[in-house]
Parts: C-alpha cells; sequence; structure tokens
C-alpha cells in the first residue's frame, strides 16, 4: 500500500521501505560467545596461575563465580591446588556508603602502596547488590583509572551471585587464587550498608572505614557496630575548606572510640583526615594499614585472626550448602508456597509449617541415602 505520506499533500517529502532487521549485527560475535568459555584443565589453570598469567587467572576467576556445576567442579580443584601459594599477602578490606570516595580513593592508595611497598596489588570486591543494580559494580575498571593501566594491579568488579554468602565465597576464593598469582596485597572493597562490611572483614586483616565529614555519619556508624570492626577510620575529603569539618569529625570518632572496649588485637584504631582525590594523606593512611600489620603479626594476632577467619568459613559453607540444599530441592521448592499460604491464611505458625518443611527435607534425604 502506498504510503499516505507520499501523497501530494506532503509534497518534497519522500518515505522509502524499510529493510527487514538484521539477525545480528556482526554474525561472528555469535561464535565468539561460545568460544568465550573455552575450558581448560586444572592443571592448565594452576600452571598459568603460578606464572602469573593474568589472562588464565581472569579465566579461572569466571569458574569461580560460574553457577555451571560442571565450571564449579574445576574451579574448586584449582583453588585446592593454589592454596599451598596462597595466604601471603597483606588483605586490606575497604568500606564506605557510595559516595564516601572508594573508588577515587582505591585508586590512589593502590598506587601509592605499588610506588613505595612494591609488589602486585589485586582489588576485588563484595556487592550483593551488583546484579539488581547493575550501575554500582564495585572495582570496576573505569572506576579506577589509574590502577587499570597498572601493569601490576588486577581489578575484578565484584561476582554478582544472589545471596551475600554466596557472593562473600566467591570473593574469598578469588583471594587464594590471586595470591597463588603472586599478588601479595589485596583490597577488598565492599559498599557501606547492610551486611557486606561483616563478609569482608571476615576475610582480611586490616578492615578501613571510610566516613564523611558532617554527614550524621558518625552517629549511624556507632549504631550500626560498624565501629567495632573498623581497624581504622578515615575522613575523605579533607581538601579546601572542608578540612576543619574533617578534624572536627575525627575527633568525634576518637571520643567515640574510646567507649568501646579495647579490640582484641589490642591496638585501638586510629582515626585520619586525608583526601584521595587530591592526594594528601595518603601516606599517612597506607602507613597505619602496614603498621597495623607489622605489629599484629608481631604479636601473633595477625596469625590468630586468620585461623579464627578459616573455621569462620568452614562453618559460613556448611551453612550456604545446607541452606541451598534445602531451597533448591525440587520437591521442597513446590511445597514452599503452600505452606506460606497457609501461614500467611492463619492456618498454621510459622514453627509447624517450618517443621513441617524439615520433616520433609529430612525424609527425602534418608530415603536418598538408602536407595544410593
Ligand atoms: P564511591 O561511590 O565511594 O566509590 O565514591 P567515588 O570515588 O566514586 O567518589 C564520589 C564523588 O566524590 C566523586 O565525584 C569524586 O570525585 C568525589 N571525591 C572522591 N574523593 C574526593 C576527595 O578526596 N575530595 C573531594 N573534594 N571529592 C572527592
Amino acid at each position: 500500500m502506498e504510503h499516505p505520506e507520499n501523497s501530494a499533500e506532503y509534497e518534497g517529502l519522500v518515505v522509502n521501505a524499510g529493510v527487514d532487521h538484521q539477525d545480528m549485527v556482526n554474525p561472528y560475535l555469535k561464535n565468539m560467545r561460545k568460544n568465550r568459555t573455552k575450558l581448560f584443565t586444572t592443571d592448565e589453570y594452576v600452571e598459568g596461575i603460578l606464572k602469573g598469567d593474568v589472562t588464565r587467572l581472569s579465566q579461572a576467576v569466571t569458574l569461580v563465580e560460574s553457577t555451571l556445576p560442571e565450571h564449579q567442579r574445576i574451579a574448586q580443584e584449582v583453588i585446592e591446588k593454589c592454596l599451598p601459594f596462597s595466604g601471603n599477602s597483606i588483605r586490606v578490606g575497604i568500606s564506605g556508603v557510595p559516595g564516601a570516595g572508594k573508588s577515587t580513593s582505591i585508586d590512589a592508595f593502590g598506587i601509592h602502596v605499588l610506588e613505595n611497598y612494591g609488589g602486585k596489588l589485586a582489588v576485588l570486591a563484595i556487592d550483593p547488590s551488583s546484579e539488581k543494580t547493575k550501575g554500582s559494580i564495585l572495582g570496576d575498571k573505569t572506576r579506577m583509572e589509574k590502577l587499570a593501566v597498572h601493569p601490576k594491579s588486577f581489578i575484578r568488579p565484584s561476582p554478582t551471585a544472589g545471596s551475600l554468602g554466596g557472593v562473600a565465597r566467591k570473593t574469598r576464593e578469588t583471594i587464594i587464587l590471586c595470591e597463588a598469582a603472586g599478588y601479595d596485597k589485596i583490597f577488598v572493597e565492599t559498599v557501606g550498608v547492610g551486611q557486606s562490611e561483616t563478609a569482608c572483614h571476615s576475610m582480611v586483616d586490616f578492615f578501613l572505614l571510610i566516613q564523611l565529614a558532617g554527614t550524621g555519619d558518625e552517629l549511624q556508624g556507632i549504631k550500626r557496630g560498624i565501629m567495632e570492626i573498623a581497624d581504622g577510620i578515615v575522613i575523605n575529603k579533607a581538601d579546601g575548606n572542608n578540612v576543619e569539618k574533617a578534624e572536627l569529625a575525627a575527633s568525634h570518632f576518637r571520643n567515640a572510640l574510646h567507649l568501646f572496649p579495647v579490640p582484641d588485637s589490642g591496638l585501638i584504631p586510629e582515626v585520619l583526615c586525608y583526601s584521595g582525590f587530591y592526594e594528601l594523606n595518603i601516606d599517612k593512611v597506607m602507613k597505619m594499614v602496614f603498621d597495623y600489620v607489622e605489629k599484629t603479626k608481631e604479636s601473633g594476632y595477625f596469625q590468630y585472626r586468620r585461623n579464627e577467619q578459616a573455621k569462620y568459613w568452614m562453618y559460613e559453607s556448611i551453612n550456604e550448602h545446607l541452606k541451598n540444599n534445602f531451597f533448591f530441592n525440587e520437591h521442597i521448592r513446590t511445597m514452599i508456597p503452600e505452606m506460606e499460604n497457609q501461614v500467611l491464611g492463619g492456618q498454621m505458625t510459622s514453627f509447624v509449617a517450618a517443621n513441617k518443611l524439615l520433616e520433609e527435607y529430612y525424609q527425602l534425604m534418608h530415603n536418598k541415602n538408602v536407595y544410593e
């Protein structure tokens, strides 16, 4: 049919017939996608990692993050073989609310560490929200411009695997692979909201809390129990006419810290002001971290904390496994909506419903064992 706009009324305007939508802009892309998940043998991954081959390391981390059973099987083997070569690093957790200046600071801290303390630096992240929000993927390369192009740094955004437990476990496993690849400084960035800070704390030797002056966050931090897990508190953006405010906030924090019991390390957290953007006092902040590590190594607390963390992760893994096993069980999955309805409708109490589900699950597990 002739297009109405081709009528004399719209003189000067010609409407051409459209073309069919193409399947794909680049037909070769399909094949490239397939190649991306090419698998190597466990030994090939391990060999590459131990040689410090960044590509092979990245590929192994992709397997760690994958939910496919075949990928997980290889990943676990690789981790096990890398384990004896891991542990020889300083792990630093860096936390702060969005906008506190984490990425700007990590860029500055990272370059300072590489230039003054040598070695290699891996920047990892724990951000369980990244799957939902997409935009806030911590550790994104573009957010750390200098580090991203530094030959001795390895930046990996947060895994996007649902539950916090899952995301944190993957980050912890990635630490092992990075250490085996020779990264002796590990930064773990985490967003300063919710439980991810506790998860981060459970895998680092030093937990650095970035705060801003004059946001009322001082009190929030105290309320949320975050002060208890901070090994050092730093006030960012202490530049220009913000310096005085930052100093004031620092003294508030110092006073507040006196209200808490002395941490197990025996070291009361230091509070410092700095500017990530203008690179002021970066050296002092990093010195605080490295001094702490040195002191705790001498006192034995460093190893004690790592042992405690290893224990914690054993239990965490069991919890995570049991939970997944239960909730991903086909039969349980079909039962849950009905139980939920009964609870919501007041026909059953929460405890009875939970018991029914668990009994059913145990029965299923029992039968499974009998027939296996
Ligand atoms: P993140 O969300 O915690 O990673 O924060 P960003 O590093 O993305 O920083 C948030 C904003 O604060 C950006 O606009 C930065 O330019 C700014 N910023 C970061 N550090 C400083 C600083 O030291 N001083 C000042 N004045 N601004 C900063």
